[in-house]
């Protein structure tokens, strides 16, 4: 009569690796106390999920917050769904944001001792476990077609018992060695199942890092932890990599929580040490009222890269997701002045569970915040970055006079509340198409905003004079008294209330002669500073706007 090593021999013969060579292979990892070890496994679909962004920086946080070990393992055991090339652009997009992992995955060739790092590279160590599972009895081959595994699936809906392959619907749990081994042996196509231990009517309990207690029903299925392709399921590749990796701290979002009996069954059965878990919430969007989660098939905002397309600061996206994190960051970055997220004391316990939902405005504010306090010399790199790839109008002008540029990006900026009309970078050119003389002659042949109680030959009058009486090069205070004198002396009020007093005896009040001027030279109603706009624009372009456009008015 055959046995169990019989049947592990004949379903990997070509494996020699024990539990034991894996274990001396993979030690557990020197690290001082306390010290955690988190990972990022995203599966390489194609794009940076924003959920998945917001999962590594949590894991990224814990790390190194802990002198830990952050590392990147590339999950692609699901070949169908395996996008060529895009695990290099996740590793490309995670730096764009500064989560470099210490180790893992890497195009041109993994980094670290506890490789390879990319889950279609280790058949030989799931091999090895499964091998010795099945020696041990806690794994068999299961020999179900899927027409036999639908028969049991309408079995369990007639019957109304839960769905699953388990207890006396696991159809090939029984079955002796020999009839398995002849089975394989008349090449019947198989899987490798997990034998559960669990009994449904009992409970499995574990700590949750952010949610405490967890108490779920116990796990009898037995899942399939070796596919007919010959890799392993999501379930037993998390249980050996992260034994093998040891990881000591799992962060993944909420969606596995239901599946984690059936991991500490698999940790139990193997004899190790289960790590922690801290199961995120994960990011919803309000559609008409209701909750659900962030769709990479309806939201755009599901993928990372539609933020950075648009030019969001990648910083401005991090703070942002950490805000969703811990609601208490809001007011820590405005009592420590800083978005510096390596000092905030993100923590597990302060985590928000309520569904964060994904706030368009509030992304706005971190990031025009951010935008504002970035000196103008880095900021131009930034923006000359982007724009080079996503934004060829103002990579033009950004080309036609890097400084000029600069001092634009620069308006309002040197100062205790600067100005914040950027979130993003392509927010830019729109509001600086002024600046340029081209985009400003198409502005002004499209026809200027100016009040229609002024006519125009009053207007070509009063601009004539500004052109001609502004004193230029000089700083605000003096410039602004030169405007005030040529309106008081073209019958503007200098003060409100004179003005409101007796309106039949001026022309109209001090800002309606500052909103002609700024009409003129910005083609808007709203602009930054005019003093700092006509110091950019010089004493030659202002004169020759303002006298242009007196010289049309007057014809
Ligand atoms: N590849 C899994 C996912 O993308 C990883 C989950 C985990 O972190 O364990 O959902």
């Amino acid at each position: 009569m055959a046995d169990l090593d019989d049947l592990a021999e004949l379903l990997f013969p070509d494996v020699n690796e024990t539990i034991d060579d894996l274990e001396r292979k993979y030690p557990p990892r020197r690290l001082q106390e306390g010290a955690q070890v988190t990972r990022f496994a995203p599966s390489p679909t194609g794009f940076l999920h924003t959920g998945s962004l917001f999962t590594a920086l949590i894991g990224y946080t814990l790390a190194k917050r802990s002198n830990g070990v952050f590392f990147f393992r590339l999950e692609d055991t699901d070949t169908k769904r395996t996008i060529a090339g895009s695990g290099k652009d996740l590793i490309d997009q995670l730096a764009v944001f500064g989560l470099d992992s210490d180790e893992g995955y890497r195009p041109e060739g993994d980094l670290g001792d506890y490789g390879p790092y990319r889950q279609s590279l280790r058949k030989g160590i799931y091999r090895a476990v499964i091998k010795e599972l099945i020696r041990r009895g806690r794994a068999y081959p299961d020999f179900c077609t899927p027409e036999d595994l639908d028969r049991i699936r309408a079995a369990q809906e007639a019957n109304k018992v839960l769905p699953g392959y388990y207890g006396a619907y696991a159809r090939d749990r029984s079955l002796s060695v020999d009839e398995e081994i002849a089975r394989i042996k008349a090449g019947t196509p198989w899987v490798i199942r997990y034998r559960s231990q669990g009994d449904h009517d009992k409970k499995t309990k574990f700590t949750d890092a952010i949610r405490g207690e967890i108490e779920l029903q116990d796990n009898d299925v037995d899942v399939v932890i070796l596919k007919s392709d010959g890799l392993p399921t999501y379930h037993f590749a998390h249980v050996v990599d992260d034994h093998f990796m040891r990881t000591t701290l799992i962060t993944r979002g909420e969606e596995w929580i239901p599946s984690t009996p059936i991991h500490l069954d698999m940790f139990r059965a193997l004899g190790w040490k289960a790590p922690k878990y801290a199961h995120l919430p994960v990011i919803m969007k309000l559609d008409h009222g209701n909750k659900r989660k962030l769709s990479k098939r309806k939201d755009p905002e599901a993928a990372v890269s539609y933020f950075l397309d648009q030019g969001y600061p990648p910083e401005a996206l991090l703070v942002y997701l950490m805000s969703i994190a811990n609601s208490n960051f809001e007011e820590w970055s405005a009592a420590n002045k800083s978005y510096d997220l390596s000092k905030f004391p993100f923590s597990l316990k302060k985590m928000s569970l309520d569904g964060a939902l994904f706030d368009l405005a509030k992304l706005n504010y971190f990031s025009k915040e951010i935008i504002a306090k970035e000196p103008a010399a880095s900021l131009l790199l930034k923006v000359k970055a982007w724009a080079a790839s996503h934004d060829g109008a103002l990579s033009k002008k950004i080309a036609g006079g890097e400084a000029y540029f600069g001092k634009i990006l620069n308006i309002e900026k040197e100062r205790k509340n600067p100005r914040k009309d950027y979130a993003k970078y392509g927010d830019i050119e729109p509001l600086v198409r002024f600046f340029y003389r081209d985009d400003y002659e198409k502005m002004v042949a499209a026809g200027l905003p100016f009040n229609p109680a002024f006519d125009k030959g009053f207007l070509a009058k009063l601009l004539t004079e500004f052109a001609n009486g502004m004193a230029y090069g000089s700083d605000e205070e003096t410039w602004w008294n030169g405007v005030k004198a040529i309106a008081e002396k073209s019958g503007f009020a200098l003060s409100n209330k004179d003005y409101k007093a007796n309106p039949g005896a001026y022309m109209g009040s001090l800002s309606d002669a500052a909103e002609i001027l700024r009409v003129a030279l910005t083609c808007v109603k709203q602009s930054p500073n005019l003093h700092e706009v006509i110091e950019i624009l010089g004493e030659a372009e202002t004169k020759r706007r303002l006298l242009a456009l007196a010289a049309s008015l007057a014809a």
